[in-house]
């Protein structure tokens, strides 16, 4: 039987990166489902099409026009759309906005819970979003939920844009971290939530190394 973890939360809980980590020192692959709505996000913003034009969207979707894949490059994820890898584009914050729009719409969410469920059928794989103990992978071998205090995730936020330069005021990338969190939890499709057999961990006052720690211990116990 393959091993499936699931790791869900709100943005900036550091999801990607524990996840990361930990599915490395597992030996598993790990599918970043997030990049797989931003894809459609960028999809749908280089068509210059209206973000909020749910029929749009959707047609887009069930005509094949905004197809997802993921393949991997030494372990790393790389994403495509329309066979384009599209890896180092979606990082960008208005892709995750318009990720965060597009991922209300029913017809995305079913293109993409497919498309992420055939991948974790047949191999071992730990998958991180806002769904995947909830929706894609209900029976998942281990389910956790991650998160962290709205500040601890701004200030987190905060000192990776600093890096590079960028002196977004704290307050403006709280109110945004707020509003994400606002759209990901009250939307009407598979709303973020922690699926009740989840295992909570909130890493607002441990380190990256304790967090990944705690996920591995949580994994050993349920093996
Ligand atoms: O995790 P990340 O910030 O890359 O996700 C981008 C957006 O995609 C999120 O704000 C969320 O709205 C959406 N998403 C989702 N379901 C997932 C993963 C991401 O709705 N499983």
């Amino acid at each position: 039987m393959p091993l499936t973890i699931a790791i869900d939360g709100p943005v900036g809980a550091g999801k990607s990166t524990i996840s990361d980590e930990v599915a490395q020192r597992l030996g598993i692959l790990h599918l970043d489902t997030g990049a797989m709505y931003r894809a459609v996000g960028l999809c749908v913003m280089r068509r210059g099409m209206d973000l909020q034009d749910e029929a749009a969207v959707s047609a887009l979707c069930e005509a094949g026009g905004a197809q997802v894949d993921v393949r991997y490059e030494n372990g790393a994820q790389r994403t495509l759309l329309n066979g384009e890898d599209v890896t180092s584009f979606i990082r960008a914050q208005e892709v995750g906005q318009a990720a965060s729009a597009v991922s209300r719409y029913a017809a995305v969410r079913k293109m993409l819970v497919r498309r992420q469920q055939e991948m974790a059928k047949s191999q071992s794989m730990l998958l991180d979003g806002r769904d995947i103990g909830t929706v894609v992978l209900p029976h998942a071998t281990v389910k956790i939920y991650l998160t962290a205090s709205a500040q601890a995730r701004a200030q987190r936020r905060m000192l990776q844009l600093r890096e590079k330069g960028d002196e977004t005021p704290f307050e403006d990338i709280l109110r945004e971290v707020n509003a994400r969190d606002d759209q990901d939890m009250h939307r009407e499709v598979d709303p973020l939530r922690q699926a009740e057999d989840a295992v909570l961990v909130d890493s607002s006052n441990i380190t990256f190394e304790e967090t990944v720690e705690a996920i591995l211990s949580i994994v050993e116990a349920k093996k």
